[in-house]
């Protein structure tokens, strides 16, 4: 019995543009109020990120260990970017 394991390309399915997402454009990033891209459930409290704010955190070590140690659950939707990107380019 061969273990011949079906190789399915995950690509399409990963680049899914009309995956349902969690944020809406009425999430607003804490720090600048832009729209939020990252929903962080934490130990005591949930914050909202938009993707600027996120790296910015998440490039320095003290704000990326904080992170780790506040964040219970995190939602990166982040992706959208590319998204809205590729629907400007298109002029939709
Ligand atoms: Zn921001």
């Amino acid at each position: 019995m061969a273990p011949q394991s079906k190789l399915e390309d995950k690509t399409q399915e990963n680049a899914d543009l009309h995956k349902d997402f969690m944020l809406t454009i009425a999430d607003r990033c804490d720090s600048c109020g832009a729209q939020a891209f990252v929903w962080v459930n934490g130990k005591n409290g949930e914050l909202l990120f938009c993707s600027h704010h996120y790296n910015k955190i998440m490039s320095s070590a003290t704000g990326a260990l904080a992170m780790m140690d506040f964040a219970v659950e995190t939602v990166d939707e982040r992706e959208r970017l590319f998204i809205y990107e590729e629907n400007r380019k298109t002029g939709e």
